[in-house]
């Protein structure tokens, strides 16, 4: 099957194909065929198309919404240029698979999109004003474009955390606030810990059941995933995606008396504290600089600037933190695995994570970890190192379309 997955933001669109189904999902050889992204939709768009490994072709073109950015997409998929093995015509897409940031308390598993499910993803708008709404967006528009005989299917966020203890989701606040507006924690980036969970008892050959590691996920967003039995235990990330570690433009954990603070001395509103939460804080607002980690790295060598260092340093040390408590919650783990961005290509940040934890069992051999190409699979611990230490890019694409072909086929869809 050609599975089209869509990853619909505010103002963005990413997508790929990737032909897969499920015998090509036990063999590990399910194919993208093409990959894009559309940035700036409402205004002049910028576009990024690439078919089959070749090189991207980058447009800008004028597009008001997410149906004319899918129209633009299909359109070029089937377009002779594009060249896309197996795609030359609508037809040729048997399926579509989206990204859903929040399926709240309602969406445990990954779902095939009836008007009931579209009604229950609007249901979960109040806890996820950010992205629900850009999630829908995506999927209006593909049921315009595709009809109803081509399945869609849903894949959360938050769905891979619904195994979470109470112990863990339950903010200590009066409980009939959860029985009232299921005010708790969810949880986020849940595809790529479940897809990194995966690859990790894929590459030690471990039952689910065996699996006892902990995952973090650090790229623009950051979280940490306590994983045991194979299934989530506790995460960094809440109600929303604000709480946790620092991140590139969401600072994390912060004491809620903060926000009150603020409103009397600064006269701050409401939508003034979100931006200032969501887009002004982490390395961002540490730094003063930029959200990126590359170039607050660069500008710590390079310019000795004390307040990128600064940044650099409270984001490592807010990760050992969650790493420690997720160590004590669980007795332990078998391994650490990196993935995002950050995570993925960044052997200093890996270095100064696993700093000083020796005492914790965990030993990074350095050399190792400064050879291992970025973006690739690997193991860098020392060799006397008690817990193991993996990287493992991300893929949570892959994980989308094989949810897609698994729910499409009634198959099970645990991993
Ligand atoms: P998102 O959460 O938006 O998917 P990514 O997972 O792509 O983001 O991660 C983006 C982050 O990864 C940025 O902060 C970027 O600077 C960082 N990053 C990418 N490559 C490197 C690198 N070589 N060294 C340090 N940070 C890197």
């Amino acid at each position: 099957m050609n599975i089209l997955v869509l990853n619909c933001g505010s103002s963005s669109l990413k997508f790929q194909i990737i032909h897969t189904d499920l015998d090509l999902i036990d063999k590990d050889a399910d194919v993208q065929k093409a990959k894009g992204l559309i940035e700036r939709i409402g205004s002049q768009s910028l576009v990024t198309l690439q078919a089959d490994g070749r090189p991207p072709l980058k447009v800008a073109a004028p597009l008001r919404d997410h149906k004319s950015a899918l129209d633009y997409v299909v359109r070029w998929m089937v377009s002779p240029e594009a060249q896309i093995p197996g795609i030359r015509s609508l037809a040729d897409i048997h399926a579509v698979g989206h990204r859903v940031v929040h399926g709240a308390e309602k969406f445990t598993r990954s779902v095939i999109i009836s008007d009931e499910v579209i009604d229950g993803i609007e249901d979960c708008i109040d806890l996820a004003p950010l992205h629900n709404p850009a999630n829908l967006k995506g999927i209006y528009a593909a049921r315009e474009l595709f009809g109803v005989g081509v399945p869609q299917v849903a894949v959360f966020d938050t769905s891979f955390h619904s195994t979470m203890p109470e112990t863990s989701y339950l903010y200590a606040i009066p409980y009939q606030l959860y029985r009232r507006h299921k005010i708790r924690r969810y949880g986020f980036h849940g595809t790529s810990h479940r897809y990194v969970s995966y690859r990790y008892r894929q590459i030690t050959g471990k039952d689910r059941e065996q699996i006892k590691i902990v995952t973090l996920h650090l790229g623009n967003g950051c979280s940490a995933c306590a994983i045991t039995g194979g299934e989530s235990f506790d995460t960094s990330m809440g109600l929303s995606p604000l709480e946790g570690l620092v991140m590139g433009t969401r600072g994390g954990d912060l004491d809620p008396a903060v926000l009150e603070f603020l409103v009397h001395k600064e006269g701050m509103s409401m939508s003034e504290l979100d931006a200032m939460l969501n887009k002004q804080s982490g390395l961002i607002g540490l730094s003063g600089l930029t959200n990126d980690m590359r170039d607050l790295l660069e500008e710590e060598r390079e310019h000795h600037d004390r307040r990128a260092a600064l940044a650099i340093a409270i984001f490592v040390q807010r990760v050992k933190k969650y790493l420690g408590a997720y160590l004590a919650e669980m007795n332990g783990a078998d391994a650490l695995v990196f993935t995002g961005g950050i995570g993925e290509n960044s052997s200093t940040i890996r270095e100064r994570v696993c700093d000083g934890l020796d005492w914790l069992g965990i030993k990074l051999d350095p050399k190792t970890n400064a050879d291992l190409p970025r973006g690739t699979e690997g193991v860098v611990h020392a060799a006397d190192s008690r817990v193991h230490i993996h990287v493992i890019p991300t893929n949570e694409e892959l994980l989308i379309a094989r949810d897609t072909v698994r729910c499409v086929k009634d198959a099970p869809r645990r991993w």
